[in-house]
């Protein structure tokens, strides 16, 4: 119910012994987050973000651990699921990837980590967490995470409150 009110209505709740309450959206953060100690070493579902002890503990530091983080994030942000819901065709499926490292640029230095961990944790991952074609290959990615911290760079010496050019067209997540 209070998922479907619109969030600048503050509406009154009345409970059992007849007290009400106003209820004020805040804004925050729509996904959960987990470590777990089984399944995939990092996913997002939409709603949660999952990532394994093991990965956990094989990170280098707290930057490191964000740049997994913000990745896992940035796929809820940016609605992957509901895009990849007609079909996981590899073109799509990578482009998802690549759209989710270039975010999670953001999402990290907006939370005050070296977005360049990102590239850290690639170059010391030589092996991708999925071994499949749908994929981008460990280059590709460092790539468009080189070019993201750039524009990021760019956009914010004009604008220090710039945001994404990939969320300007979303529709806020729910
Ligand atoms: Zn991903």
């Amino acid at each position: 119910m209070l998922a479907r009110l619109d969030p600048n209505a503050t509406p009154t709740i009345t409970d059992g012994s007849g007290r009400h309450y106003r209820l004020a959206a805040a804004p925050g953060c729509a996904s959960s987050f987990r470590i777990e100690r089984g399944g995939p070493q990092a996913a997002a579902n939409g709603q949660l973000v999952r990532v394994t002890l093991r990965l956990a503990s094989s990170i280098a530091d707290d930057a490191e651990f964000a740049a997994v983080v913000a990745h896992e994030l940035a796929h809820n942000i940016l609605r992957h699921r509901e895009r990849l819901a007609g079909g996981r065709a590899v073109g799509l499926v990578r482009a998802t990837e690549i759209e989710a490292d270039r975010l999670s640029v953001w999402l990290m230095a907006d939370a005050g980590y070296d977005p360049r961990a990102a590239i850290r944790f690639w170059e010391r991952h030589p092996k991708p967490l999925i071994r499949d074609a749908s994929h981008p290959p460990r280059r590709e990615r460092i790539a468009a995470i080189e070019a993201e911290i750039e524009a990021m760079g760019a956009a914010r010496a004009t604008d220090p409150r710039a945001r994404p050019s990939l969320i300007a067209a979303l529709p806020p997540l729910e």
